[in-house]
Order: C-alpha cells, then sequence, then structure tokens
C-alpha cells in the first residue's frame, strides 16, 4: 500500500517522479494547476499534448482518465494529465472522480513511478466541494493496488489541507 503525505504548497515545485496534472479534455492548457503547470514546464508539454491530440485522442481526453506526457522544465519526470468531472448537484459524477486518481495511479505504474503527486481535482475551476473532494480522493488512494510508493497530496490553502487532513485521520 502506498503512503498517503500531505503537504501544503505548489504543484510544480514537487520532486517526485510524477506529477498530476488537473487538466480539461482539450490538453491544450488552461487555468488553475493546468496553467502553472505549462507556465512553468514550458512549452516542451504542450507540444506533447498537441500530439496526444494528433494521435492517441483526436477528441481530446475523456472524463476520468489519465495519460502522460514529459514534464518539460518542472522537476518531475512526467506531468499525468486527468480530467475531473465538472462538479452537478443533480448528478452523482463520483466515479468519474475516483476514477481519475485510479487511472492516473495505472498510469503511474506503467511509467514505473514510485511518487506522485495529486493536487485536488476538481475543486477549483470545476466546482467540487473540498470536503467530498478530499474524501473521495483519500478513500480512492487508499484502497488503489498500486506499486507506487508514495501519493503525495499537494493542497494550495491551508483549508484545503486541514480538509484533506481530517479525512486521512
Ligand atoms: P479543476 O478544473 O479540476 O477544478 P483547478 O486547477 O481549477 O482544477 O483546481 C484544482 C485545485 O487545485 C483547487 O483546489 C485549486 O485551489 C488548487 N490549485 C490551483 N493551483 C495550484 C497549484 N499550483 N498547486 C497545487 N494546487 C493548486
Amino acid at each position: 500500500m502506498a503512503e498517503l503525505v500531505l503537504v501544503r504548497g505548489d504543484i510544480t515545485e514537487q520532486e517526485v517522479d510524477a506529477v498530476v496534472n488537473a487538466a480539461n479534455s482539450t490538453l491544450l492548457g488552461g487555468g488553475g494547476v493546468d496553467g502553472a503547470i505549462h507556465r512553468k514546464g514550458g512549452p516542451e508539454i504542450l507540444a506533447a499534448c498537441r500530439e496526444l491530440r494528433a494521435t492517441e485522442y483526436p477528441d481530446g481526453l475523456p472524463t476520468g482518465k489519465a495519460v502522460a506526457t514529459s514534464a518539460g522544465k518542472l522537476p518531475a519526470r512526467w506531468v499525468i494529465h486527468t480530467v475531473g468531472p465538472v462538479y452537478s448537484a443533480r448528478e452523482d459524477r463520483s466515479a468519474l472522480l475516483a476514477s481519475c486518481y485510479r487511472e492516473s495511479l495505472r498510469v503511474a505504474d506503467e511509467l514505473g513511478a514510485r511518487t506522485v503527486a495529486f493536487p485536488a481535482v476538481s475543486t477549483g475551476v470545476y466546482g467540487w466541494p473540498m470536503d467530498d473532494g478530499a474524501r473521495l480522493a483519500i478513500e480512492t488512494a487508499r484502497a488503489a493496488d498500486t506499486a507506487v510508493e508514495q501519493i503525495r497530496f499537494v493542497l494550495f490553502s491551508a483549508d484545503a489541507y486541514d480538509t484533506f487532513a481530517a479525512h486521512l485521520r
């Protein structure tokens, strides 16, 4: 079972094998984590994403799936892009959010990554309530069948950190 670690900080600064990007299905960049990763990682990541769109994912990466690229100038070796669901109060999309964590860890296993940093997927622009997003992230990471040794949740705010910490206990 992987060790679960929480840190408050910026995902782009993590010295891990792979960082997970809260991407959107276009894979061509956006705000939040996505914007920060492309800004700090440089154009190599976007070029790799364009290549994926030209080959494997002409219609974009489906919600709940994950795919890896190089990490450009980031300290990590790979970026694993995953597309979280937009939160809906009417429809339960939890399975898709859990799938983001599971699929990202599956891709990490394929790469041979031993340490993986995750943001709180879907809890920004996509509107997922932090408490539920944290619960799902921790439950899914705990239950995952993976060779990854450390799963690091990187939380941007003190509030997000405290919420994750409450669910880790
Ligand atoms: P989504 O579109 O999946 O909601 P966002 O990138 O908008 O993704 O936000 C996901 C979470 O990541 C939010 O809680 C946001 O506060 C946080 N966040 C934003 N920038 C960073 C960063 N550089 N490092 C870590 N977390 C970040």
